[in-house]
């Protein structure tokens, strides 16, 4: 019997590596439903190849999606629109595995609604764990979903976590002999570029991350180091450890994926050529093993390895996000939506690469502090921090 998966943002970077080990073993899985959101002749092709059951776009490409299906010979496929159809794919009975991998706050709703399903759950989407930490853990353990990371630093954690560690159970391995997990970051493309020069880099330099390639939203985070600073939060909720068991460390080959230290002195590290093919196959087949089109790592090659800790000064980002999960509550929530609006400022030029921080900063000062067990607590706070940061970018280009 195949798998049917079901691949939230299947036009996007990791949607395409999904369908790239997907397609290697097409006897195992069926793809069956997919989910864009701008490039409808991308999803076009995907139908064409991978032959979905279920498309589901935005309300106002259904149109257009319906005609080239139907100028294809696709017509038998269903399309479902907007954030209820992305909520019954990703729920949908006939569906194994979902992936989730729409980028920010937009994924929280469908990946949430797969947890609650009880699906196996391949976690890209980040920003809807950081947005929702504690509910998504709960629902997950209630409703016996199976919560895999594809975040490489995540994935590779996992790998070096005890294997009888179990993610949605939510147990702590710190009582299996973990002392310290080391995140490892790339320091992104302006590593060594001098603070006052930060001013001036385009969307474009920002954009071209030195190993991994990657949507815009994220490569900016990972410039920025806020993507760090959101990926120390996914590990805080993922293995239920507190942040200052969290210590981020810079690898600039991004060879080493992150690594964990147990109290006997041990360090595990997991390594491999940076491509998201390996976590995304990792957690599709987990416990299994799978082929994947990456090559094995050579180390006569990729013989060098440094580290350095993280510059704090020319990248606040990542001290925010420790101080936002210190605080908890909806702090990571305002965080997440300060930085999607801040991000989207700067890709569109309307603020500065070293502004977005700043928009961060003031919208986490702006705002007082909730807890966050009510979804609708959290979604109010994401649409107010979203508000604030608008009106302090419009107040600022004044
Ligand atoms: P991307 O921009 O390439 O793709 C995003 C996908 O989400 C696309 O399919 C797009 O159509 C869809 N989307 C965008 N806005 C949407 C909306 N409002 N509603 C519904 N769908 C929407 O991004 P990506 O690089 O593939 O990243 C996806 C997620 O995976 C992000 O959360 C990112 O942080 C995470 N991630 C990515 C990588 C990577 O290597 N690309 C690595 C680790 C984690
Ligand atoms: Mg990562």
């Amino acid at each position: 019997m195949r798998q049917n998966v079901c691949i939230l943002g299947a036009t996007g970077s990791i949607g395409d590596s999904t369908l790239k080990v997907l397609a290697q073993h097409a006897e195992h899985y069926a793809v069956f439903a997919v989910t864009g959101y701008h490039r409808i002749d991308k999803l076009i092709e995907i139908c064409i190849e991978h032959r979905p059951k279920v498309v589901v776009v935005p309300q106002n490409k259904q149109q257009e999606t319906w005609q080239k299906l139907q100028q294809h010979g696709l017509s038998n496929i269903e399309i479902l629109t907007d954030e209820q159809g992305l909520v019954h794919v990703s729920s949908h009975a006939d569906v194994d595995v979902v992936m989730a991998a729409i980028v920010g706050a937009a994924g929280l709703l469908p990946t949430l609604a797969a947890v609650r399903a009880g699906k196996r759950v391949l976690l890209a989407n980040k920003e809807a764990l950081v947005m929702s930490g504690d509910i998504m853990m709960q629902e997950a353990q209630k409703n016996n979903a199976l919560l895999l990371p594809v975040d490489s630093e995540h994935n590779a954690i996992f790998q070096c976590l005890p294997h009888d560690y179990n993610i949605s159970k939510n147990s702590t391995p710190l009582k299996q002999g973990i002392s310290q997990v080391l995140l490892t970051a790339s320091g992104g493309p302006f590593l060594h570029t001098p603070a006052d020069e930060l001013i001036k880099v385009t969307p474009a330099q920002a954009c071209k991350h030195p190993n991994w390639s990657m949507g815009r939203k994220i490569s900016v985070d990972s410039a920025t180091l806020m993507n760090k600073g959101l990926e120390l939060i996914e590990a805080c909720h993922l293995f239920n450890i507190c942040e200052s068991y969290v210590t981020v460390v810079v690898h600039p080959q991004s060879i080493i994926h992150s690594m964990v230290q147990y109290i006997d002195g041990s360090t595990l590290a997991q390594m491999g050529n940076p491509d998201m093919c390996t976590p995304i196959a990792h957690a599709l087949a987990w416990p299994q093993r799978i082929h994947t089109p990456v090559p094995a790592l050579d180390l006569f090659v990729n013989h060098q390895l440094d580290f350095q800790p993280p510059d704090t000064q020319r990248f606040p980002a990542l001290q925010l996000a420790r101080e936002a999960i210190k605080e908890g509550g909806v702090m990571p929530t305002i965080l997440n939506a300060a930085n999607e609006i801040a991000v989207d400022a700067f890709l569109n030029e309307k603020i500065k690469f070293t502004d977005i921080s700043k928009v961060i900063d003031y919208v986490l000062n702006a705002t007082s502090n909730v807890a966050a067990n009510d979804l609708e607590v959290i979604l109010s706070h994401d649409i107010l921090a979203r508000r604030t940061a608008n009106t302090y970018i419009q107040r600022k280009g004044q």
